[in-house]
C-alpha cells in the first residue's frame, strides 16, 4: 500500500517525453489557460494532486485525458442583467452561470449574489460541485452561477426586479432536466420566490427548476437545514471513528447565514455548545452557549431584519463582540467554518490546534486555505472537507428533484432520516476510499478519489463529448 505522498511521488516520478508526469502536465495546462483565476486554479491543484494515487494505479484516465477534460467546463455563460433602484436609476451587472459537467446528471448548483463573484469564484465553486454532487449518490452534474450584485442595504423591491431581470436571461438555458440552479451566499428564500416567480411565468410552465423553494410551492421540509445538518452529521462520524461524539464539545462556527445557524441547532441537538457566529464585520463570542432562543434571535435578526451579529452582544449578557475579527483563537475542541472560502489560514489553522481542537467540518466551500489544510493534516485532526462534510445541502436540493417529479411532499422524519442517511454513506465512502488507497483517516483524499472515479468513469463510457 502507498500513502498518498508516495503516489503523488512515484506519478511525478513516471515522466513523459516532456520531463513532467500527468498530472503535472494538466496542471500546467490549467495554469496556462486560467492565468487570472487564483480560486479555481486553488481548487483544481487540491483535487488534481490528492488523486494521484487513483491516477497512477488505473491509467484509462491519462489514456482518455480525463484531467484535460474534467477540468473544463462544458459551458460558461456570461450575460448583462440591467435594473432600476428605488430612485429610478438604471444600475447593471454581471450573470453569469457556469454548467460544470453533466455526465451524471443535470447541472446542479447554488446562485450566488456577492459583489465579489466573479469567473474564478464560480469556476471553483462549480468544479467541487462536480465531486460533491458525484458523493452525494444522487443523480446530478455540477453548476454553479450568481452575480456581482449585493444583495446587503437593498429594498425587497430592488432585489425582486433584479432577480427578475437575472432570470430573463437565465432562464434559457435551465431547465428540470437540464440545469437546476439552488441558493448560496445572498441567495436565500426570497431570491429563489423572485426568481420562480419569473421562470413561470416566461415558460408558462411550473417545474422542479429551481430548489431552496418554500414549502407551500414545490419546496422540501429540511432543505433549509441540511447544508447546517448535514456537516455536524459528518462530524458525529468523523468522531465516532474515534469513539468519541458531539456530546459535551465546545464548537466555534464562523459565518451567521443559512449554513451557519442549522449547524449551531443541530449542534445544540446533538449535545455541544456552539459559542460563536459571525459576519463581514466581526466575531461574537457567547462562552454561555448559543442557546435555542438566542438562535431563534439570530435567525429573526438575519433573516427578516437584515441587521448585524454586532447586535447579538447587544442583546444577551455575557457575549463579547470583536469587531473584524473571525472565531478561529477561541478555544474549541470543534470548528465549523460555515461562511466563505479561505477564511481560515495557516496560522488560524496552529491556533486552533493549539487551542485544542480535534475537528473541523466545512459547512462553507473551501473556507480552508491550503496551508491550513496542511496543518490539519499534519496533526492528524478529524478534517470533513467541504465537498463532502457540506454535501448535504445539495443532496436534500437532489431530494427536493425527486419529490417534484413526483408530486410528492415527503415528512419532515423521512427527509431527515434520508438525509442522514446519505451523510454517513459520503463519510463510509470517503473513509473506506482513503483507506482503499493507503491514507487512511485522510478524508481529502477520500473524498476527491471516491467523487472522482464516478464522473471520470461515466464521461470514458459517454465517449469523447
Ligand atoms: P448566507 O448568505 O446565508 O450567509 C453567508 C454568511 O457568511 C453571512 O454571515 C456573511 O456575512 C458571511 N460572509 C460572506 N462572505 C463573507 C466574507 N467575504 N467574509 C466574511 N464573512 C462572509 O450564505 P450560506 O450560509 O448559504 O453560505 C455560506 C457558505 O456555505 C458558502 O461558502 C456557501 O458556498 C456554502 N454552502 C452553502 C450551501 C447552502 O445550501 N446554502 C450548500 C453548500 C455550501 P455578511 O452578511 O456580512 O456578508
Amino acid at each position: 500500500m502507498t500513502t498518498a505522498t508516495e503516489a503523488l511521488q512515484s506519478a511525478r516520478a513516471s515522466k513523459g517525453a516532456n520531463g513532467m508526469s500527468y498530472i503535472e502536465q494538466a496542471l500546467q495546462s490549467v495554469v496556462q489557460r486560467n492565468p487570472n483565476e487564483p480560486e479555481f486554479l486553488q481548487a483544481v491543484k487540491e483535487v488534481l494532486e490528492s488523486i494521484a494515487p487513483a491516477i497512477e494505479r488505473h491509467r484509462k484516465y491519462q489514456d482518455q485525458r480525463i484531467l484535460e477534460r474534467i477540468t473544463e467546463p462544458e459551458r460558461m455563460l456570461m450575460f448583462r442583467v440591467p435594473w432600476t433602484d428605488d430612485q429610478g436609476n438604471i444600475r447593471v451587472n454581471r450573470g453569469f452561470r457556469v454548467e460544470f459537467n453533466s455526465a451524471i446528471g443535470p447541472y446542479k448548483g447554488g446562485l450566488r449574489f456577492h459583489p465579489s463573484v466573479n469567473l474564478s469564484i464560480l469556476k471553483f465553486l462549480g468544479f467541487e460541485q462536480v465531486f460533491k454532487n458525484s458523493l452525494t449518490t444522487l443523480s446530478m452534474g455540477g453548476g454553479k452561477g450568481g452575480s456581482d450584485f449585493d444583495p446587503k442595504g437593498k429594498s425587497d423591491a430592488e432585489v425582486m426586479r433584479f432577480c427578475q431581470s437575472f432570470m430573463t436571461e437565465l432562464q434559457r438555458h435551465i431547465g428540470a432536466a437540464t440545469d437546476v440552479p439552488a441558493g448560496d451566499i445572498g441567495v436565500g428564500g426570497r431570491e429563489i420566490g423572485f426568481l420562480f416567480g419569473q421562470y413561470k411565468r416566461l415558460r408558462n410552465e411550473f417545474t422542479g427548476v429551481l430548489t431552496g423553494k418554500a414549502l407551500n410551492w414545490g419546496g422540501s421540509l429540511i432543505r433549509p437545514e441540511a447544508t447546517g445538518y448535514g456537516a455536524v452529521y459528518f462530524a458525529e462520524e468523523m468522531l465516532a471513528t474515534r469513539g468519541d461524539s458531539m456530546k459535551g464539545k465546545i464548537c466555534t462556527v464562523s459565518g451567521s447565514g443559512n449554513v451557519a445557524q442549522y449547524t449551531v441547532e443541530k449542534i445544540n441537538q446533538l449535545g455541544g455548545k456552539a459559542v460563536s457566529l459571525s459576519d463581514s464585520n466581526g466575531t461574537i463570542y457567547d462562552p454561555n452557549g448559543i442557546d435555542a432562543e438566542k438562535l431563534a434571535f439570530v435567525m429573526e435578526l438575519k433573516n427578516i431584519r437584515r441587521g448585524r451579529i454586532s447586535e447579538y452582544a447587544k442583546q444577551f449578557k455575557g457575549v463579547e463582540y470583536r469587531e473584524n475579527a473571525n472565531p478561529w483563537n477561541i478555544p474549541c475542541q470543534c470548528a465549523f467554518p460555515s461562511a466563505t472560502q479561505n477564511e481560515v489560514s495557516g496560522a488560524d489553522a496552529r491556533t486552533l490546534i493549539k487551542n485544542g481542537c480535534i475537528l473541523v467540518s466545512e459547512g462553507a466551500n473551501m473556507p480552508s486555505d491550503p496551508q491550513a489544510i496542511d496543518v490539519y493534516l499534519e496533526n492528524k485532526i478529524l478534517y470533513g472537507p467541504g465537498k463532502a462534510a457540506n454535501a448535504g445541502g445539495v443532496a436534500c436540493s437532489g431530494l427536493e428533484m425527486a419529490q417534484n417529479s413526483q408530486f410528492m411532499y415527503w415528512t419532515r422524519e423521512e427527509v431527515d432520516a434520508k438525509l442522514h442517511n446519505i451523510m454517513r454513506t459520503i463519510h463510509a465512502n470517503a473513509f473506506n476510499t482513503a483507506k482503499e488507497y493507503g491514507c487512511e483517516g485522510n478524508y481529502v483524499v477520500g473524498a476527491n478519489i471516491a467523487g472522482f472515479v464516478k464522473v471520470a468513469d461515466a464521461m470514458i463510457d459517454q465517449g469523447l463529448v
